[in-house]
């Protein structure tokens, strides 16, 4: 009887360590991921400009004579019908842009940022610090729910307090040229008054003051790129890209049927990587994370098993 008993308590004993190493946990699901990094490409460097509301055919010679001229004659992919997504408010298409998903994915489905699925599908930001924790990134944005719902868990800079354009710029600047606050290898930037220019007098290339703030965008960039050369000379290896998140028509942007609407700008601009052929891949929003983590040579099976989009970058 003695013995039963001791076989009894042992077996509960061995059965209670098996519990405890429960093989199905959340960790070992992480552990079953990698991620891989190539050292030729970690070092380069990434800025992503996002203008909220920008009508594809409001780019052209007069209105963005800047973006104009660098789709043109410089190294770009370009792609004036980039796929916006099936619910064309801000909310989900940053979203997409920012984490390489789907709205189904993210579920963001409106501008509160309720329900997100971020704790599943994070900001490719997350894929960058797991990569190389010394690369350090930054999010500026005029529209504070971005920073607040999203990037302020991923970005190692993202402030939270309101900023116009012009100060978006400014910040942006004293990132590049003086390393302040911090030294930055990706940003993301956020122009947010094309669109409230849009829903106040229309989005449109008929209404001036549409096409003005376009075209003061167009010169913001253009500093911005006039920086980027500089650090191209002084040998630092960088991606330029330009986005927006929907058109619009009228003072809304909220059909999604109309192409005016679910279709806007992806502009990826580099000296030299071979791009995919404009004419012939189109874009979504879920392309811009699988294209930064490529440039930088991160390879995440954990992203690449949930990313719905594809980097135009082929080499
Ligand atoms: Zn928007
Ligand atoms: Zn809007």
């Amino acid at each position: 009887m003695r013995n039963y008993r001791y076989l009894f308590s042992s077996f509960f004993i061995a059965m209670l360590l098996i519990l405890a190493c429960d093989p199905d946990d959340d960790s070992s699901d992480e552990t079953n991921h990698t991620i891989t990094v190539d050292d030729t490409k970690i070092d380069r460097k990434v800025l992503i400009i996002g203008i909220d509301g920008f009508r594809s055919d409001v780019m052209n010679l007069t209105s963005t004579p800047f973006i104009n001229d660098l789709i043109q004659n410089k190294n770009t992919y370009s792609n004036i019908n980039h796929i916006a997504e099936g619910i064309t408010y801000s909310g989900p298409n940053w979203s997409s842009i920012l984490t390489g998903v789907h709205m189904d994915k993210h579920n963001v489905l409106n501008n509160d940022f309720d329900n997100d699925n971020y704790s599943e599908y994070p900001s490719f930001f997350h894929y960058i610090s797991s990569a190389d924790s010394s690369k350090k990134t930054a999010s500026i944005v005029n529209w504070i729910p971005i920073n607040t719902y999203l990037m302020s868990d991923y970005a190692d800079y993202a402030p939270l307090n309101y900023i116009n354009d012009s100060e978006v710029l400014e910040h942006t600047k004293n990132l590049l040229l003086n390393d302040n606050p911090i030294n930055t290898d990706v940003i993301f930037i956020h122009f947010d008054e094309l669109d409230a220019t849009g829903h106040a007098h229309g989005f449109s290339g008929d209404v001036q003051e549409y096409v003005d703030k376009a075209n003061q965008l167009d010169s913001y960039t253009s500093e911005l790129y006039e920086i980027i050369q500089n650090k191209r000379l002084n040998g630092e290896d960088w991606l330029l890209m330009v986005v927006s998140d929907h058109g619009g028509e009228g003072t809304s942007h909220g059909d999604a049927n109309n192409p005016n609407i679910n279709r806007t700008i992806f502009i990826s601009e580099h000296p030299s990587v071979e791009f995919q052929a404009g004419c012939c891949y189109f874009s979504s929003q879920a392309d811009i994370g699988p294209t930064v983590l490529n440039f930088l040579g991160i390879t995440s099976t954990k992203f690449d098993e949930s990313t719905d989009g594809y980097s135009i970058i082929l080499n």
